[in-house]
């Protein structure tokens, strides 16, 4: 098959072989890729004019892990008591007003692996900070943390998401899949969760019907086949989502920012090429072709590529994050606000619409925040 049939087969919403996605990542040309990745998403996003951004909050619940993983500057060993913390409720109290003051709806809740943490904690955290904040969408933890805390809880990880669930759980971020291969896992992420057990939690979420995000690190110690096998693995576990169920509602790549991890200081050298990300862009549009959004990561990419991938399969624009620690710790020091955000979309050439996290449209300016854009956080 030549790359014109690939591309055929792609807008077909055919599903792409290993060998057929590997082919085109490989040998075509960035240009061709991203008009095959365009015209896909004008297909499968919406109306092709818009672009999505949202307003949230990444709040740490802790930086004690025992994950060890050599890509992050962030976490801490439990045994470091002048450095591990955990959010208190005054904390997030003081956080949850600020983003609420600013537009947001919601906190990105993550933290580490923390061995002390049971299911007992994080029941007893969501109920409190829904009893305060009743409007406030949680969307927290990840495939990792769950496996985790049914361990250290002696429960099985559907139980364990049925109670994050009761106490306030509304959707699970796809953080924690790195690349979806037991061989690389164990060299970056020594005491993580396996690929297998980062896929069950999530077939799980998907039958619990909760909402539910994908995503790839890449760059480090991977080739480009297992790049590929990962897209193929999440693709195929959506196409197994019960029908009606979310799902993954989006899928979300970024490259590996290396200033100061163990990684780097094995020598591991990131290919952070704005290139290679928009291949990697262009390629997830047309491999995961059950996946409606394709975010765009300015965070880690900067917002000139961020806007170049809006027009080679990327439709949304992702969150202006009012606070983020892991990766910006590993020196990724981009920064929107929510003017910034809006006009770095229509200077791509689109029409900015804000969005919750199950990418439903979001008025703006909110009533009561027309004046916040400029609020100096
Ligand atoms: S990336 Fe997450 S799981 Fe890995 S060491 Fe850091 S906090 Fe722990």
């Amino acid at each position: 098959m030549n790359n014109s049939d690939i591309y055929r087969k792609a807008l077909a919403l055919d599903p792409l072989t290993e060998g057929e996605a590997l082919q085109i990542y490989r040998s075509a040309p960035l240009a061709e890729l991203m008009l095959a990745a365009d015209a896909l998403r004008r297909e499968q996003a919406g109306d092709p004019q818009v672009v999505t951004w949202q307003i949230d909050r990444n709040v740490n619940i802790t930086n004690v892990c025992i994950s060890g993983c050599k890509f992050c500057n962030f976490h801490c060993k439990p045994h470091q008591s002048d450095k591990a913390y955990i959010t208190t409720i005054e904390e997030y109290d003081a956080k949850i007003r600020e983003t609420l003051a600013l537009g947001g709806d919601q906190l990105l809740l993550q933290g580490g692996l923390h061995p002390k943490l049971d299911i007992v904690f994080y029941e007893e955290l969501f109920r409190e900070l829904k009893r305060r904040f009743p409007q406030l969408r949680l969307h927290a933890l990840g495939a990792p943390e769950v496996a985790h805390i049914a361990r250290i809880s002696r429960l099985d990880p559907e139980t364990v998401l049925l109670r994050l669930i009761a106490a306030g759980l509304d959707s699970l971020p796809g953080a924690g899949a790195e690349i979806l291969d037991n061989g690389v896992r164990r060299a970056i992420s020594p005491g993580k969760p396996d690929a297998d057990t980062w896929l069950a939690v999530m077939r799980i979420a998907h039958r619990l019907n909760l909402p539910t995000s994908a995503t790839m690190m890449y760059g480090h110690l991977e080739t480009p086949r297992q790049r590929i096998e990962h897209l193929i693995k999440i693709r195929d576990l959506q196409a197994e989502c019960p029908s009606g169920n979310y799902g993954f509602i989006a899928f979300i790549p970024w490259v590996f920012r290396s200033s100061g991890t163990r990684l780097e200081r094995e020598g591991v050298v990131p290919d952070t090429s704005a290139a290679e990300y928009l291949r990697i862009i262009a390629m997830s549009r047309l491999v995961l072709n059950n996946i409606r959004n394709i975010q765009a990561s300015w965070l880690t990419v900067g917002k000139t590529t961020a806007q170049i991938a809006l027009h080679g399969g990327a439709n949304d624009m992702g969150s202006i994050m009012i606070e983020e620690n892991v990766v910006s710790s590993a020196g990724a020091h981009n920064s929107f606000d929510a003017e910034g955000i809006q006009q770095a979309i229509r200077e791509a050439g689109f029409i900015p619409r804000l969005r919750n996290q199950k990418y439903e449209p979001r008025p703006w300016p909110l009533p009561g925040t027309a004046d916040l854009t400029d609020a100096n956080l």
